[in-house]
């Protein structure tokens, strides 16, 4: 079920249930596009409006963060949990592994995709990796090339927003893939060279505190956050939301 919270529709689902309907995309052959918004994501749609479609046209639209699900009870419409895209990457491999479906890796820095392979083949034995592929390119014509030379069933594209959204809208016809998830830094999260919080601080809904400590210099990303939630009141009390 798909909930308003303010500009952006975003999926009400489990993990397990979301996990199912990206397998059902691609057992069905059919083409779907991942998205996975945060704060900042979702303020920057306020100013770019082509942005927002594209998210809004998406296939499944997760709840990647504390601020969306923060935002979707002071709006009074509650989504079921916070869907972190890395988490729905990690698993989708596992599923992706039982299913004997194919994954090809694209973004980050060269090597990083590569080293991302590796760690998730380790993870999950039998998990068919059809290509990887680095974020930084000139000519986006050569990457669909690759892409599709490979080809795969399940394209993770982790090229921070929002470039990895304009590039699934634009060579989605082209892409020879069933299901394609924008997951920002993702890829570098997988390769094991940016550590996760420690499940403490991710169960207390903290993990954007830990990612500060560790990376004082997004304080400014990381403002979006409160930016978002005043957002979120400021519609209530202007008769948003669904009990309004
Ligand atoms: N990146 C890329 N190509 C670019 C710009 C960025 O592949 O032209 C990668 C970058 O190396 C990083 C990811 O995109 O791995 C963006 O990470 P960030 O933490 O900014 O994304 P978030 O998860 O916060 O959206």
């Amino acid at each position: 079920m798909r909930k308003q919270i303010m500009d952006i529709g975003f999926d009400s689902l489990s993990m397990e249930e979301a996990l199912d309907a990206a397998m059902e995309r691609i057992a069905a052959g059919e083409r779907c596009r991942v998205v996975t918004p945060n704060a900042e994501h979702a303020l920057m749609c306020r100013r770019d409006r082509r942005l927002l479609e594209i998210i809004n046209s998406s296939g499944l639209v997760l709840p990647d963060g504390i601020s969306v699900v923060l935002a979707s009870r002071i709006i009074g419409d509650p989504v079921r949990q916070k869907l972190a895209g890395v988490e729905f990457a990690d698993a989708l491999c596992g599923r992706l592994a039982e299913a004997g479906r194919s994954l090809f890796l694209f973004g980050a820095k060269p090597g990083v995709a590569e080293q991302a392979a590796d760690k998730l083949r380790e993870k999950y034995p039998g998990l068919t990796v059809a290509g990887c592929l680095d974020g930084y390119y000139d000519d986006e014509s050569k990457v669909v090339e690759k892409i599709n030379a490979a080809p795969a069933d399940a394209l993770f594209v982790c090229l921070g927003a929002p470039k990895q959204e304009y590039f699934m809208a634009a060579h989605e016809r082209e892409l020879n893939v069933s299901l394609m998830a924008g997951l920002g830094g993702t890829m570098d999260v997988l390769a094991g060279n940016v550590r996760r919080a420690p499940d403490i601080f991710i169960k207390l809904g903290l993990e954007w505190l830990y990612r500060l400590l560790r990376e004082p210099r997004r304080i400014g990303r990381m403002a979006k956050l409160p930016a978002y939630l005043v957002q979120a009141v400021w519609f209530r009390l202007r008769g948003g939301g669904k009990h309004a």
